[in-house]
């Protein structure tokens, strides 16, 4: 009865802000963060929501999650879909997100190349066996440059309102801190890691030295690897099954790219060719005695001369924008020296050829031709 008072007691105390779910994936943003792996695995990834978080992280290029349980990961998978923002505005990194069901008991190639793997609350959920198996296929087979395990630590039980044994039904054990750093130091030792610990969760100053709520191990590789090791030769099948699967829009793919650039080009020679109009329009209006009269716009003499009369039409071009007839000329270098073209293109060819056939070009193919008889309109309006 008293035990079940402090405990009580406790529980009203011992609370976590935010809470300490959200600060292990906290944890885990702030290493990705700082380490920019490109490849990231989340095993026992539940419900996605670290995934999820991990999405925004713009070193991941590979995301996958992996789960013992179809049914988890379908409740909110569709939350890792690129949103019609990421279409209308696509990003310069490519990204792909993968959820496999598979137990991480077992080898599968698709886990080769990982940069960095988390396993968040996972180890206290698998079986003797399991757990048998698991640091042969974590750091033996996938490998990856870091790894890092959260588990609870059950020497700050007593200070929780759980009248189980176990912090949750389905957890086969719950280690003390001795128990888990003893387990991590040999299986760091055995497969040439080292290991750091902290954790996540202080408890009150009075109830003396408990160690956090959630412990933490953080295992970095000692050696880079030298090639695909003999091993994955004998693992070429594949035992997890593939539930989804997004591949991100990226610039980095040709299609994205060539639509971005062809919208950023026809959106900078409108822009000029608009501003030359209204130029125009502002000249012809002083030149007209002062009597305010709008220009019968481009059918207008004055206004079919080009800007440049005494210059061809190839040396002109080079240069600036000009109007003939109804038609704007934008040179190409024109529109290649707007920074976010080049940036987008990187050279003056990959401009050329990303918009040609989709754009109407003069027929040296150096300049884009801006109709204006839409603009002609809109004024008589
Ligand atoms: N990492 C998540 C979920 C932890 S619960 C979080 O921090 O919230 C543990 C998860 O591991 C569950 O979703 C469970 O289905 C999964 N799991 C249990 N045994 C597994 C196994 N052998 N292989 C892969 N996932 C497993």
């Amino acid at each position: 009865m008293e035990e079940k008072l402090r405990k009580d007691e406790l529980a009203r105390t011992v609370k976590f802000t935010p809470p300490l779910y959200k600060q292990r994936y906290q944890f885990i943003k702030q290493l990705v963060i700082k380490h920019k792996p490109k490849k990231v695995a989340d095993l026992g990834c539940a419900d996605c929501r670290l995934l999820w978080m991990l999405k925004f992280c713009n070193c991941i290029e590979i995301l996958v999650g992996l789960d013992i349980s179809e049914d988890v990961m379908k409740e909110k998978m569709h939350t890792l879909c690129p949103l019609p923002g990421d279409f209308l505005q696509p990003s310069e990194r490519p990204l792909t997100i993968i959820l496999h069901q598979g137990s991480v008991a077992e080898k599968d190639p698709c886990m080769l190349g990982f940069d960095m793997v988390t396993c968040v609350e996972l180890i206290e959920h698998l079986e003797a066996e399991e757990l048998e198996k698991f640091p042969e296929v974590v750091f033996g087979f996938m490998s990856p440059a870091m790894i890092v395990i959260s588990t609870p630590n059950s020497e700050f039980n007593r200070l929780l309102p759980t009248a189980t044994l176990f912090r949750h039904p389905d957890h086969k054990f719950e280690w003390n801190r001795a128990q888990f750093q003893n387990w991590a130091l040999d299986v760091a030792a055995h497969y040439g890691y080292t290991v750091e610990f902290t954790g996540l969760g202080t408890p009150p100053s009075e109830e003396g030295d408990v160690g956090f709520c959630t412990q933490i191990g953080v295992f970095v590789r000692k050696y880079l690897k030298n090639g695909e090791p003999e091993t994955v030769e004998k693992y070429k099948e594949h035992v997890y099954k593939t539930i989804f699967k997004a591949v991100y829009p990226s610039l980095k793919d040709e299609k994205y790219l060539q639509t971005a650039v062809v919208n950023e080009v026809l959106w900078t020679s409108q822009t000029i060719a608009r501003r030359l109009l209204g130029n125009r329009k502002s000249k012809y209006k002083k030149r007209c005695d002062g009597v305010e009269t709008d220009p019968p716009f481009l059918t207008s003499c004055f206004l079919r001369l080009t800007e440049y009369p005494s210059l061809t039409e190839a040396e002109n071009s080079q240069i600036e924008p000009f109007i003939n007839g109804q038609t704007v000329h934008v040179p190409l270098a024109k529109i290649f020296s707007v920074p976010k073209v080049k940036q987008l293109c990187g050279t003056f060819e990959t401009l050329r050829k990303l918009i040609t056939g989709k754009v109407a070009l003069s027929n040296d193919g150096s300049a884009l031709l801006v109709d204006t008889e839409y603009e002609n309109e809109e004024q008589g309006n």
